[in-house]
């Protein structure tokens, strides 16, 4: 039994190689669901969505999220109406979002309505929300240094915004209060080993290291966490991990990702790139191994996923 812990798209390209070497339904990932928001009274989860629709072999390559041969029609109607589309969805990812929110509605928890749609989908992987409670990353953040201060939700600022304002703070508002999805700590405690996926350190993994526990039971089992470095030469593949590392303390490179995880993670994967970084990974007291992490088609993804098992 493996754990897999999950962001969205670096996450779901790691996890699609490890299904390739080991037995699917031998893997248990725990997603994070902090930037789970609701846009047009639908309940969406892009980081379930991602890993669901690539274990898939169902998502968008061009695009990078949703699904393929994806169309915008329900989009450009509202429009008409002057609703604010700047968050896209397209109309067979609505159906998701339809069937979710109904669920929720019903008093379904959201860890069995991914039961149900993960099924749906044919996966064979467990899927668990890192919480069925509601977690919502926020971010604060500066238009020009030491100007006024605004708070915005994680698609606001990713998406409308593009990133352009400054972060000065992240908070997971609800992470407090939130209790581990059903069966998530027994399968950390059972787990042979723990992944962290290659996903964004602050406002993927941060997320799920915030629900009161899940931490706990990893620092307990240390030997047995290993880390894939989600910067390659300092620099994230893509997304704003390097925006959100920095202005937390966090140093932008694998040595940062080491730093931030070494309290609960023995081994971090890291890139050829990085190899000069391997001595400063070390005297942290976790150990680097060096591969091919930059995951172009899910031939390297598996074949990284492999070496991170030796690892662990
Ligand atoms: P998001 O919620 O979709 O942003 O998903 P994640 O947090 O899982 O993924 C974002 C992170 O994945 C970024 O920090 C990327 O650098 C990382 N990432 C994406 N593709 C790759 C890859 O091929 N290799 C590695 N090592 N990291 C990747
Ligand atoms: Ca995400």
């Amino acid at each position: 039994m493996l754990v897999a812990l999950a962001g969205g798209v670096g996450a779901a390209r790691f996890l699609r190689g490890l299904v390739d070497v080991v037995d699917p339904a031998s893997i248990t990932a725990i997603v994070n669901t902090a930037d789970d928001e609701e846009f047009h009274g639908l309940h969406v989860s892009p980081d379930l969505d991602s890993v669901t629709y690539t274990l898939a072999d169902a998502h968008n390559h061009t695009l990078g999220w949703g699904l393929e041969g994806e169309t915008f029609t329900v989009m450009d109607a509202l429009d008409r109406y002057g609703v604010p589309t700047w968050f896209r969805l397209g109309d067979k990812d609505l159906g998701t979002h339809l069937f979710r929110t109904q669920r929720l509605r019903a008093g379904v928890a959201l860890s069995a309505v991914t039961a149900e749609i993960t099924a749906a989908w044919g996966l064979r992987t467990r899927l668990l929300p890192m919480t069925d409670d509601t977690v919502a990353t926020r971010f604060t953040v500066e238009d020009a240094p030491g100007g006024p201060r605004r708070e915005l939700a994680m698609q606001e600022w990713f998406v409308r915004e593009r990133c352009a304002p400054a972060i000065v703070d992240v908070a997971f508002v609800g992470a407090d209060a939130a209790r581990p999805a059903p069966g998530l700590l027994e399968a950390l405690h059972a787990a042979e080993a723990i992944i962290v996926c290659p996903s964004n350190p602050v406002i993927s993994i941060g997320p799920i290291l915030a629900v009161p526990g899940i931490r706990d039971v990893l620092v307990a089992r240390r030997d047995r966490v290993v880390g894939v470095s989600p910067l390659i030469g300092g620099k994230p593949v893509k997304g704003p991990a390097d925006k959100l590392m920095g202005p937390l303390g966090i140093e932008v490179s694998s040595v940062g990702v080491a730093a931030a995880y070494r309290d609960f993670c023995a081994t971090l994967v890291i890139n050829h790139a990085d190899a000069a970084d391997a001595g400063r990974i070390e005297a942290l007291g976790v150990r680097p191994v060096v591969t091919e992490t930059l995951m172009r088609d899910p031939q390297v993804a598996a074949a990284l996923a492999r070496t991170t098992l030796e690892a662990a």
